[in-house]
């Protein structure tokens, strides 16, 4: 049998949207989405020219960029709004963008504004492209699912890094809340938890590129000679965007190798 034939396309004809889509997990994620037969995927991030690019990259029969910056409601919002209004439903939210702070500290050291700026984007981003996201899914009938992108740093206290950690950890909240609140409505919703990944987010906040980032993390990880790659992340969101997972709700799937059931220490 022709390969063609064997290889089954799992979003076909689907609209989604991927926050932080210019670089790195979403960047990946929103590849794999198009190779998997969506019809439309909506670049949402705040870096405008690799933004387009991407959406360039993937066709532009199938992919547009929209300026979001997901710390402001009414911009998420709109990008729903424009999303349904051109094509007519949303059935996937990827709710990635996110950043890290180089000079997050331990709690004796803890510097609030920096918790504040951290929360706006990964923490109260989230709650609004989960709350609007859901709501176009949910007024017009569509039995869609909702991503989430955590980390490991949501399933461990922190050595260092604590506004980071904290932020991720009120990820997990909306996810789980929301997962509860929505399945009456068909709607499912569950979070994506990597380790550490190869990403400009990585080379900065390690201040390392990707081959000292391999040389630092993969000693500590249970798949000895596998560097994780954002597309193994985008993978695993495939997989709960998709009919592959069509009873898993409220779920936080760790894509770290296997790395947090074998060390202690995080960072
Ligand atoms: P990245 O820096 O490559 O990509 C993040 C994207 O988010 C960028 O395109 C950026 O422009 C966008 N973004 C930042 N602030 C935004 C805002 N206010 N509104 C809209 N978009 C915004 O980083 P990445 O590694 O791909 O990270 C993606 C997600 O994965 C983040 O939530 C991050 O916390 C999480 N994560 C990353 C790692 C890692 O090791 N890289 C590990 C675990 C979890």
């Amino acid at each position: 049998m022709a390969e063609s034939m064997l290889y089954k396309k799992k979003l076909e004809g689907k609209v989604a949207i991927v926050t932080g889509g210019a670089s790195g997990i979403g960047e990946a994620t929103a590849h794999v989405f198009a190779k998997h037969g969506s019809r439309m995927v909506v670049i949402a991030d705040v870096q405008k020219e690799v933004g387009q690019q991407v959406a360039k990259s993937i066709g532009l029969n199938h992919s547009a960029y929209i300026h979001c910056d997901v710390t402001d409601e009414e911009q998420v919002k709109a990008v729903v709004e424009w999303t349904v209004k051109n094509y007519g439903q949303l059935d996937i939210m990827f709710s990635n963008a996110g950043i890290f702070s180089r000079s997050d500290q331990t709690v004796l050291d803890l510097d609030l504004s920096a918790l504040d700026h951290l929360f706006a984007i990964n923490v109260r981003g989230t709650a609004a492209c989960v709350k609007h996201s859901a709501r176009a899914m949910v007024e017009r009938g569509v039995r869609g699912t909702i991503v989430c992108t955590a980390s490991i740093a949501a399933s461990r206290g922190a050595f260092q890094k604590t506004n980071y950690f904290m932020s991720k950890h009120a990820v997990l909240e909306p996810v789980r809340s929301a997962s509860r609140q929505l399945r009456e409505h068909g709607v499912r919703v569950n979070c994506v938890s990597p380790v550490v990944v190869a990403s400009p987010m990585s080379y900065s906040a390690f201040g390392m590129d990707a081959k000292q980032l391999h040389e630092a993390f993969e000693p500590r990880s249970s798949l000895k000679g596998v560097a994780l790659k954002a597309e193994h992340v985008a993978d695993a969101v495939l997989f709960l965007a998709s009919d592959d997972s069509g009873f898993v709700n409220g779920h936080d799937l760790l894509v770290d190798g296997g790395w947090l059931d074998t060390n202690t220490t995080v960072w």
